[in-house]
């Protein structure tokens, strides 16, 4: 685990806080683990957390069967002869896996707390603790609430470690072990044994990682997702290899995307749900393998053509950063008029339009910017650019122009 990149600093400035989800989290390891008392119930009572623990170990951990039969009944029956203090901490346990989660109704999450206390007093009440969205961070697939009891055994272990670890003395500290348990579960399976042990994916690891740490981890909790958008823009940070966090790699895809996608009118956009954008979405949601790299080819043509349609006469702005090249518009339709707007592969033209000029080494410039020339740029049709991408990430000996058409000529023979 790269720890430099869980140091929880604050990267921005943005008001997390002001989302009742990023408060309620805060406070309820205020109350709950560190100051051990109920936070969704009124209960006023000191809370002995470990053999609260201990007995939900072995009444709904090692006695639970994972099968499809109804959890209410399941659960109900497993805390038959549980004290009351098991209740109150199940009970905060089961309000953070629902707190966070949008598409859970304010009222289902309060008639989880209420399922154990049969007096309305004994649960808190408001929005201030129960809330849809925007106070919530995701709406997660019906996997998460079909997959409740293993989601609820990997919190239960998450805290039943910052609980018991002597290091945790406030909300930082708190914070800084829950992030360091989840990204250890999800990179390293560090959770598959001891109590509480995880054997399946869980959504809850990279909700309380975006809890803990939400300048620096998305606010998507589904595993799916985030595979995805690494995959499909790969190439928007294919100049940093040595990032090798895949959380970080998401970040550094958003803060480039950003400047190309923008956020639809909604400041907070930048910094929550960026990737759900309408104008992102369907660039990477349910994409089969083979169609992700469809779209990261296609994004990587349009992103070329973006940046070298960039002019430094008119405005004098720079291209993004996203993909940063240093050349003029001037210099792209020379190029078009040296080849004669025809493609150099298959000879395709249409009244001097449609055609694309392709960089012979995207990448270069990025890396070292220099001077891109003529000799660097070469008139191709749409479906051979497409093509030249697809070879290009194959080998880089489509790097030199005659292996580059002739390979895309002997498509056509
Ligand atoms: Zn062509
Ligand atoms: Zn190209």
């Amino acid at each position: 685990m790269q720890l430099e990149s869980l140091e929880l600093i604050r990267e921005s400035s943005f008001d997390w806080a002001r989302f009742h989800a990023y408060r309620v989290f805060d406070e309820s390891l205020q109350r709950f683990i560190i100051g051990r008392k109920s936070y969704v119930t009124t209960h006023p009572q000191q809370l002995d957390l470990e053999a609260a623990f201990k007995e939900i170990r072995s009444c709904f951990s090692e006695g639970f069967d994972d099968s499809s039969a109804n959890f209410e009944e399941k659960v109900r029956s497993q805390f038959e002869v549980a004290s009351e203090e098991s209740k109150i901490v199940f009970a905060n346990v089961e309000f953070l896996w629902a707190m966070p989660m949008g598409n859970i109704s304010p009222r289902t999450k309060r008639g989880y707390a209420k399922r154990w206390f049969t007096d309305e007093s004994e649960v808190v009440t408001g929005e201030r603790y129960f809330f849809g969205s925007p106070h919530t961070i995701a709406n997660p697939g019906l996997w998460y609430l079909m997959n409740k009891y293993w989601e609820l055994i990997a919190l239960l272990r998450v805290l039943n470690l910052v609980a018991s670890d002597e290091e945790v003395v406030d909300i930082a500290s708190a914070k800084k072990r829950i992030a360091e348990l989840s990204y250890a579960a999800i990179y390293e399976g560090a959770a598959k044994e001891g109590h509480f042990a995880v054997t399946k994916v869980c959504g809850v690891h990279s909700a309380l990682l975006h809890l803990s740490a939400p300048d620096k981890f998305e606010s998507i909790i589904s595993e799916n997702h985030k595979q995805q958008i690494a995959k499909v823009f790969e190439h928007v940070i294919s100049d940093r290899p040595e990032i090798k966090c895949r959380e970080q790699k998401i970040r550094l895809i958003r803060e480039r995307l950003y400047d190309d996608y923008g956020d639809e009118g909604d400041p907070d956009r930048k910094h929550r749900w960026f990737f759900y954008l309408s104008r992102l979405k369907p660039l990477w949601v349910g994409k089969s393998a083979a169609s992700l790299k469809i779209a990261s080819i296609d994004d990587e043509v349009r992103r070329e053509q973006a940046a070298l349609d960039y002019s430094e006469v008119e405005g004098g702005k720079e291209a993004t950063i996203a993909y940063r090249v240093y050349r003029s518009a001037k210099l792209v339709t020379e190029a078009k008029k040296r080849d004669d707007f025809t493609c150099q592969a298959c000879e395709f033209t249409f009244r001097k339009q449609i055609v694309h000029v392709h960089h012979l080494d995207p990448l270069s410039e990025r890396q070292s910017p220099k001077q891109t020339t003529l000799d660097d740029l070469v008139t191709l049709c749409p479906n051979c650019h497409y093509l030249a991408h697809f070879w290009l990430r194959k080998s880089n000996r489509f790097k030199k122009i005659e292996e580059l058409l002739q390979k895309l000529r002997s498509i056509y023979s």
